[in-house]
């Protein structure tokens, strides 16, 4: 038997054309009702009554009270009694209204439709208890025959249907204003597709759910158009940011790709894909139900796709302004800004294998300013492709022009590894060039607690590799970091103590063999600090070279041997010359030779008196530049000597470029001299000087039998501790005195 008539016209507002399928026989099949009668022949009589009886496609079920406290407790117990059949009159004449007030005011229940009935007529409530505990029927009992209480349950019914649609709506809609709210707060990608999940459980009863959309542009490395996994619920984090064809399961896979193809909505029987899109950006959000869903569930989500789909732009618009500021445009990479990011979460693992790293290509500028910058792009392309395919499990950025920075398992970021990169060209337009890299790395146990000092310290590493003339390569460890701190250290108080005069220049005599006079000098820097410690020229010579002070430090030495100089012309010893060591960066500057030539003109010396001493490491970077500055040097007078002769490794064909005036035999050959079979290398050092026409020195002489040994090779001038140590000016000029006259 079904009931079509409506009798209660309270509802109306709610749009109830499509009925059948506003319901869904699937979540409940029956309605409850709960019939309250202290007779038990009613109990029986009205289930005969109701025995067929289908409402809205669903049966009833019913439960069973005798006393108004019995009803109390089974309508808390049960939460989902639609209908209540109460007789008035039980344990006491008003027994079924304190059921009443308990269902309205007490449990706060407005759903529950309530239909009063009584045996005697006398026992009716007054009107304003109908009215205002919303009581859907009031009948005595003789009154109910079997048609109208089948029609009053099934209005009964109906209504209660009707409140449950509108409260449903109503928090639905609730939910939506709340969440497209809380979603437009969201700035990434990621969040915002985690956020529509996790609303979309709040509105429908799903056990699994994915946020898909185009990889590219938002999901690091994505270069093609493929459709990646942006969000999940129910699956594991780690399928975020993965390809959608990792989700192994064929037919979801397939149902959201139509989804996003077909740009619609695709309705399955386990699957349902929403399609959604805002301003060009486009997703499909697909569920797994476990029931499915009802119409009223349709259009709140479709409503609620329409809200959030502003939202979803926007992260979009978000995540392009975080891409310009953390990412590489070249090759899309993290930028520095963004490695550092990388190196805080680094900081942070307790993955002891992680080690992170820098590549710095060599000569990339050569490449850049020779091939153009294109070919220069598209070497950085190729080679950020090729470490990228090193590993998944690495993290990658690009922090400067030619600097890459890796974060990965020791497996990976290794120094064999990370060359082995490196063996084969990489393809530029139409160039395969070859390249090689330098690296700094540091390993998670050595590395400090931030980001940006990790940064600092592979840093420390790569810059000691750079000069490294061994290895490519240089782990990082704490004990650089406090060189590096006594080296600025230093660097700033020789920089001060230079600017107030603290630097002197000391006298080492040289002297001939042949007549046993001193024939000239070695100036020599001394520096002591204003503790009254001396610094050795061997230490702070290559600070100064480091900083570029020596720039400035060695005009002023040769400015202080042209006033020594002119202060031997004017004495009785203007014969006597005096050399000054010159460093690799002096030569380096443009002006170098035109400032020497400048500062012995103005303190008009004779040139040939000045001597500037080179070392052979000095031709190892330029030497056609380095040649070309002597051979100018040599024009104006200036003598060129060539220091520490033999420990280097310039090649002989350069040597017999170089105007050269005099060797050096180094103080190594010169304190093996005296041993059998050690003066061997000074023997032939001493010929080679012969040969090419050059005076021959000997640096260190320390004892008699070595100077022995240099009268018995034919040296011609000696230096060393055996005859004087260097000393100040003054006192130079003393020992002149007593020697030379
Ligand atoms: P160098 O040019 O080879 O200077 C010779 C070094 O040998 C000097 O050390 C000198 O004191 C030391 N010496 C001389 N005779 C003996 C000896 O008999 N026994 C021993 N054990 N040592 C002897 P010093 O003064 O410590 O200078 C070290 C180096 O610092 C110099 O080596 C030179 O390369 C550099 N240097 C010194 N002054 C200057 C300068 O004004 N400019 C530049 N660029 N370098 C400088
Ligand atoms: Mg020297
Ligand atoms: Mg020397």
């Amino acid at each position: 038997m079904q009931v079509s008539e409506n009798t209660n016209d309270d509802f109306l507002f709610i749009d109830d054309s499509d009925e059948d399928e506003i319901f869904d026989s699937a979540i409940r099949d029956t309605w409850k009702v709960l019939i309250v009668d202290d007779d038990p022949e009613i109990h029986s009589v009205t289930k005969l009554a109701l025995s067929d009886l289908v409402v809205l496609g669903r049966n009833l079920e019913y439960l069973h009270a005798y006393s108004g406290q019995d009803a109390c407790k089974l309508i808390e117990e049960h939460d989902d009694i639609v209908l209540v059949l109460l007789d008035v009159v039980m344990e006491s004449d008003d027994a079924g209204l304190a059921v009443v007030k308990h269902i309205r005011e007490e449990l706060k229940r407005d759903d529950i439709r309530i239909v009063l009935r009584t045996g005697q007529p006398g026992y009716a409530p007054e009107e304003s208890v109908i009215k205002d505990y919303d009581i859907n029927d009031y009948k005595t009992k003789t009154e109910l025959t079997r048609r109208k209480l089948v029609t009053t349950v099934y209005a009964a019914i109906r209504s209660y249907q009707q409140i449950d649609s509108v409260t449903k709506n109503r928090q639905g809609l609730e939910k939506i204003i709340g969440a497209a709210a809380s979603l437009l707060e969201q700035h990434s990608v990621h969040d915002y597709a985690n956020g529509v999940l996790a609303e979309f459980k709040m509105l429908v009863n799903n056990s699994r759910g994915v946020f898909c959309a185009r990889g590219q542009g938002i999901v690091d490395g994505a270069d093609d158009l493929s459709l990646y996994i942006l969000g999940q619920d129910g699956l594991s984090e780690s399928s975020v940011n993965q390809k959608l064809t990792t989700l192994d399961d064929r037919d979801a896979t397939s149902q959201i790709t139509s989804c996003f193809q077909q740009k619609q909505h695709f309705f399955g029987v386990k699957y349902t894909s929403f399609y959604f899109a805002s301003g060009g950006f486009r997703a499909v959000i697909h569920l797994e139900l476990t029931q499915a869903l009802t119409t009223i569930e349709k259009q709140l989500i479709e409503v609620f796709l329409t809200n959030i789909a502003t939202g979803y732009e926007n992260v979009h618009l978000f995540q392009k302004l975080r891409n310009a500021a953390y990412k590489d445009w070249l090759t899309e990479l993290p930028n520095r800004l963004d490695f550092v990011n990388l190196l805080d979460d680094f900081c942070q693992s307790d993955d002891d294998r992680l080690v992170t790293a820098l590549v710095d290509l060599n000569h990339f500028s050569d490449i850049n300013d020779g091939l153009g910058q294109d070919i220069g792009n598209q070497l950085l392309m190729a080679v950020s492709k090729r470490i990228r395919a090193l590993s998944d499990k690495n993290q990658l950025a690009r922090i400067g022009a030619d600097v890459f920075g890796i974060i990965g398992p020791k497996e990976w970021v290794n120094p064999e590894s990370l060359s082995a990169l490196f063996n084969q060209p990489f393809a530029a337009g139409e160039q395969n060039l070859l390249i090689n890299a330098s690296y700094g790395f540091c390993s998670k146990k050595s590395a400090g607690s931030r980001g940006v000092k990790v940064l600092n310290q592979i840093n420390i590493a790569l810059n000691l590799a750079k000069k490294s003339l061994h290895e490519p390569y240089v782990y990082y460890h704490q004990e650089m970091e406090d060189k590096t701190l006594w080296r600025l250290g230093m660097i700033r108080q020789l920089r001060t103590d230079f600017a107030d005069n603290r630097l002197e220049l000391f006298y080492q005599p040289q002297l001939s063999l042949a007549t046993g006079k001193i024939i000239g000098a070695e100036a020599l820097l001394r520096w002591k600090t204003a503790d009254g410690k001396f610094i050795s020229p061997a230490v702070f010579i290559p600070l100064a070279e480091y900083s570029g002070l020596i720039i400035d430090i060695g005009n002023w030495v040769v400015d202080q041997a042209c006033q020594q100089l002119n202060r031997l012309a004017a004495s009785k010893f203007p014969d006597v010359s005096i050399s000054v060591n010159v460093s690799i960066p002096q030569f380096k500057r443009d002006n170098f030779v035109n400032t020497v030539i400048e500062i012995a003109k103005s303190n008009k010396v004779d040139p040939s008196k000045l001597e500037l001493e080179i070392t052979e490491n000095v031709l190892m970077d330029e030497p056609q530049v380095i040649i070309d500055a002597l051979v100018k040097l040599k024009s104006q007078g200036i003598s060129i000597a060539l220091d520490d002769f033999g420990t280097g490794f310039s090649s002989l064909s350069y040597l017999q470029k170089l105007p050269l005036d005099r060797l050096k035999v180094d103080r190594s050959f010169v304190s093996e001299i005296a041993e059998p079979g050690g003066s061997i290398i000074a023997d032939t050092i001493i010929n080679l000087g012969k040969q090419m026409n050059l005076k021959v020195i000997a640096e260190g002489i320390e004892t008699s039998e070595q100077e022995a040994q240099l009268i018995a090779l034919g040296c011609d001038e000696v230096q060393g501790f055996y005859y004087a140590k260097p000393m100040p000016a003054d006192e130079f000029f003393s020992c002149l005195e007593k020697i030379n006259r």
